[in-house]
């Protein structure tokens, strides 16, 4: 039961509302995830743990930092003659300020209309850094996103990066303000797309996620 490496494929990248409204009037049938978080979080690092190396190294190119970049993958679950086909949306990281004021509204746009429409098809995974839980910028995000009523899961990534005692334990000290902060979101994960610890329950959770009907 695994996503079949070397199997994602990049589409294409969307930029404008309108361009979003015919890819998805093309695909209606669009399930999938969505990866979103401040930037330097390590989503592309965590993309690339789950899909195989390099996929999300497209969404970093110049020109495609500003995009929601779309890919398909292939994933074959246990009891089907043939992998079945999903989409990955990589969403660039929030948290940036010197995106220009014109820029920012069709940016806006875009989000709203990208959330608004694959809700209730797509899985959102929102990471967060476990060294610095709760930021201003996860927050207002959070805040957004809550609308939408998208289903949510919470990737708390570079666990180990919390080498010390102390850094674990002050971990554990905010976690009742996590999960109070965090209620409407399905699931926490915490994990490491550097040493792999705690990726494969947040694949298993995509798959259950993906394979409800
Ligand atoms: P993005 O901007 O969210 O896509 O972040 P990247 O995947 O580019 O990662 C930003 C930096 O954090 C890079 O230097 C990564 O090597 C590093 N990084 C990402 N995930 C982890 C992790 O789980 N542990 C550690 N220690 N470093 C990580």
């Amino acid at each position: 039961m695994a996503i079949q490496k070397g199997k994602t494929e990049f589409l294409m990248g969307i930029d404008q509302v309108e361009q979003l409204a015919t890819w998805l009037g093309e695909h209606p049938a669009t399930h999938g995830v969505a990866f979103i978080g401040r930037s330097n979080v390590g989503k592309s690092s965590m993309i690339n743990a789950i899909f195989g190396k390099s996929v999300a190294r497209v969404s970093k190119t110049p020109g495609r930092t500003r995009q929601v970049n779309v890919f398909k993958f292939l994933w074959q679950p246990v009891g089907q003659p043939v992998p079945q086909e999903f989409f990955l949306f990589d969403v660039p990281g929030y948290g940036h300020a010197e995106v220009s004021k014109e820029m920012g509204r069709n940016w806006q746009l875009l989000l709203d209309s990208f959330f608004h429409s694959v809700s209730g098809k797509v899985l959102l995974l929102n990471l967060q850094d476990a060294r610095h839980p709760l930021q201003d910028a996860d927050l207002q995000f959070q805040h957004y996103i809550h609308q939408f009523e998208l289903e949510t899961y919470l990737i708390f990534n570079k666990i180990d990066k919390l080498k010390t005692q102390s850094e674990r334990a002050e971990l554990q000290k905010q976690l009742p303000d996590i999960y109070k902060k965090n209620k409407w979101v399905k699931q926490i994960y915490f994990a490491s797309a550097e040493s792999g610890q705690g990726v494969q329950p947040v694949v298993d959770g995509m798959m259950n996620f993906l394979l409800r009907p």
